[in-house]
């Protein structure tokens, strides 16, 4: 399986390079260069399969000779061994049609575990093979750095500086973070906004040798990998649920495009998916490119759902991709357009093909609260207001024919979120048991100006160099 950039000329790489790249050189994504097809027989054979045996099927096709099937096995037992319910992505009933995807069962109680818990194990098995080193710099508002810390906590061939705007992420997206005393984890507290940190982030990767001295990596969901990661769940969910034979629909709180856009692979795969609905909290820039064709980046507004905040989307870039005919020349010139405007139309051939599947729905803090309401006093469900965002979106879709089910994704523990649940339904959800002595550990962070002189040296002096 080769792997081709959706601005065209990067070169194509096998899934190791595109593992270990993450951004295309040309500043494209990178995406299969086609997608590989599983026949009704090969879906139905999944009926009775574990988690662990849904992943091997699912990205086998997608790995093409960088592991064999019993490395990958090996590595999907370890990654989800960690999760701590045995169905791994348990599915939840909570009227006849509405069902919740339970994606949080992982060690930092998000659904990004599912994809980095993979990650991490790739990447030590892939940078082993070549004793190479990695040095991982992200920004994080919460959810992306604890779990990407957990993926890497203790590992040999990579360091990570998970930078957080100090003072505004939660108590418990904090401690997750800083109470990993392992040596190769570097946390750094910028007396800044999260934008501040994320403009020292991309300055890091600009600075072409120190980017290449460190050998810098990223972990956002632009990497490909972390995608593949979360197609498997859709097959495991739709099966329990009576696909091939009946099509399923999803609901996806949305920010990035990256765990909707692993349910359109699914699709693409040959899963009987009826509908992706497309659920956006106030910050609606997804909402009004797919039902208006208009990609128009506003200021973010904060809400209850800090991982839902963002302003531009950065996987939407494959759907763009694929739906346009895949024409990576013309879709470069196209994100030039909006990366110097900030806004741009999508094409007729992007519209109608997005349309073919995906729905959305903007969810207010209102509607929001309702659907936790909802699922709390009519099916005894706690969840959190990410979800809620789904789980109001997927009861809005009332035209989708009676007998398709609709799985809502739960992204996140309601515990993660605590305020904003007892807000909504007057109960403080518990820490579980794994993570109930965070507020005993010791931290350990720094505390940096948002400066590039000031992290760039702190980077420079912890982190290992090439060669
Ligand atoms: C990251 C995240 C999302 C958004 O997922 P995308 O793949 O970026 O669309 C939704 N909910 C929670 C809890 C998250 O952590």
């Amino acid at each position: 399986m080769k792997y081709v950039s959706t601005r065209g000329s990067a070169p194509a790489l096998g899934f190791e390079d595109v593992t270990l790249a993450g951004l295309a050189s040309d500043g494209g994504l990178y995406v299969p260069e086609s997608w590989p097809a599983f026949t009704r027989e090969d879906i139905a054979a999944m009926a009775g399969l574990s988690y662990v045996d849904t992943a091997v099927a699912v990205m086998r096709p997608f790995i093409g000779g960088a592991l064999s099937d019993e490395e990958l096995r090996e590595l999907c037992a370890a990654a989800y061994g960690r999760f701590s319910h045995r169905a791994v992505t348990p599915l939840v009933q909570l009227d006849h049609r509405q069902w919740m995807l339970e994606l949080f069962h992982g060690p930092t109680l998000a659904f990004k575990d599912v994809a980095l818990q993979l990650l991490g194990l790739l990447f030590e098995k892939f940078l082993s093979r070549r004793e190479d080193h990695l040095t991982i710099v992200g920004a994080t508002s919460g959810d992306t750095g604890s779990a990407a810390i957990d993926a890497v906590a203790g590992r040999a061939k990579v360091d990570i500086f998970m930078l957080h705007p100090d003072g505004r992420v939660s108590d418990v997206q904090r401690r997750q973070m800083t109470t990993v005393l392992a040596p190769n984890v570097h946390n750094i507290a910028i007396d800044g906004s999260f934008d501040d940190a994320q403009a020292l982030v991309k300055a890091m990767f600009n600075d072409a040798d120190f980017s290449a001295r460190f050998n810098l990596s990223a972990v956002n969901s632009i990497n490909w990998a972390r995608l593949m990661a979360q197609v498997v769940y859709y097959f495991y969910a739709a099966v329990r649920l009576g696909a091939p034979d009946r099509p399923v629909a999803f609901s996806v709180p949305t920010g990035n495009f990256g765990d909707v856009f692993a349910g359109y692979v699914a699709s693409k795969m040959g899963l009987p998916v009826a509908r992706l609905i497309v659920a956006t909290n106030v910050n609606d820039i997804l909402h009004r490119a797919l039902a208006e064709g208009d990609y128009s980046q506003g200021t973010v507004i904060p809400t209850a759902t800090p991982s839902m905040d963002i302003q531009v989307s950065s996987n939407f870039e494959r759907l763009l991709f694929d739906v346009g005919g895949r024409d990576g020349i013309a879709l470069a010139e196209q994100m030039r357009g909006f990366e110097a405007t900030k806004a741009m139309r999508l094409t007729n051939a992007q519209r109608e093909g997005a349309s073919a599947l995906f729905t959305s729905h903007r969810v207010d803090a209102d509607r929001m609260n309702l659907a936790l309401r909802w699922a709390y006093e009519g099916a005894g469900q706690v969840i959190d207001p990410h979800s809620a965002v789904g789980l109001a979106a997927a009861l809005a879709a009332d035209d989708l024919p009676a007998d398709v089910p609709v799985v809502t994704l739960a992204t996140a523990h309601a515990a993660k979120f605590r305020d904003a649940v007892e807000r909504a339904i007057g109960l403080r959800p518990g820490l579980p048991s794994r993570i109930g002595t965070l507020f005993d550990r010791e931290e350990s962070y720094a505390r940096l100006p948002a400066s590039f002189e000031a992290v760039t040296a702190y980077v420079a002096e912890r982190a290992t160099p090439r060669g």
